[in-house]
């Protein structure tokens, strides 16, 4: 495991995403290795292959310092923006606890008065720690990934994320806590359309922790993902593989649509922009 401290020259950056205006991620790499990750891409930006994500973590250690400086790009003490961290690593994997620069760049965007909307998207319970900050925002949300309610599942596919059952549990302290919460199920588990029963215990779960919101998105099989997930996961059933493959069929996702949106009324959630959110690439149909 390689941990290297760096200076960065940008951390406020504009962003693509349908939901937020800014990202800031605190670190390139991220621990929790995850199979399915879209963001193993970064490593081109260190010199780092695909096949090395999860192995290595650079720590952008002037990000708080640099962040003061990008503010200035926001006029209205950012009024009407938002603000996500993180987009391409996960604020709060284990190297958050001891450098805490995911909680140093709140404190800034705190004593500047940010008056948008910030957003965290995490699988960590670290994140219980920044309650106290998270609260004197006008506007902070706290989304935990949640992919499935097996501990065993999220083993084998965020190996070493915090196992989903602590998730959920920090869902449920946050709610608690009176900190505006979603969950994110992404990506939706190729098998759910097979065993719909498996969808509904998740939804049934993060309903229990209090939480109202759901951001849903559908797998992201891009050539870079399939080739980690056939590296990562060597031992995996040929017929698992196969669905994989079939989850990127228009009428799949259909299939899926159909029943995410019927769960979604079965427990009253809101689904953020309103339908699952899916990456159109080579190997879409
Ligand atoms: S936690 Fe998020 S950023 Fe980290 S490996 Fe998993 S999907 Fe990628």
């Amino acid at each position: 495991m390689e941990i290297k401290s760096i200076q960065t020259k940008s951390i406020l950056i504009q962003s693509k995403l349908p939901d937020s205006d800014f990202v800031i991620n605190p670190y390139i790499g991220c621990r929790y290795g995850c199979t399915y990750c879209y963001a193993s891409f970064m490593g081109r930006f260190v010199e780092k292959k695909v096949k090395d994500w999860g192995n290595y973590i650079f720590i952008k250690e002037n990000a708080p310092e640099i962040l003061k400086k990008d503010l200035k790009k926001l006029k209205n003490k950012g009024k009407g923006k938002s603000i996500l961290l993180s987009s391409v690593t996960d604020p709060y994997q284990g190297v958050e606890a001891k450098y805490k620069l995911t909680r140093k760049c709140i404190e800034i965007l705190l004593d500047w008065g940010f008056e948008g909307t910030l957003g965290i998207l995490t699988k960590s319970n670290l994140v219980l720690r920044d309650m106290d900050l998270l609260t004197l925002f006008k506007n902070a949300e706290v989304g935990l990934t949640v992919t499935s309610t097996d501990d065993d599942i999220s083993k084998y596919f965020e190996k070493y994320a915090p196992p989903a059952s602590q998730r959920l549990d920090t869902l449920k302290k946050l709610n608690a806590g009176r900190i505006k919460t979603y969950a994110f199920v992404g990506p939706l588990l190729p098998h759910f359309v097979a065993e719909k029963y498996k969808l509904d215990m998740l939804f049934k779960a993060i309903y229990e922790t209090g939480t109202k919101d759901l951001y849903i998105e559908h797998i992201n099989l891009s050539k870079y993902i399939i080739e980690r997930l056939k590296r990562e996961l060597p031992g995996l059933n040929k017929n698992i593989m196969e669905k994989f493959y079939i989850s990127q069929d228009k009428n799949y996702r259909d299939k899926l649509d159909k029943i995410v949106v019927n769960l979604a009324k079965k427990y009253e959630f809101k689904i953020r922009l309103e339908n699952a959110i899916y990456h159109k690439n080579e190997n879409n149909r």
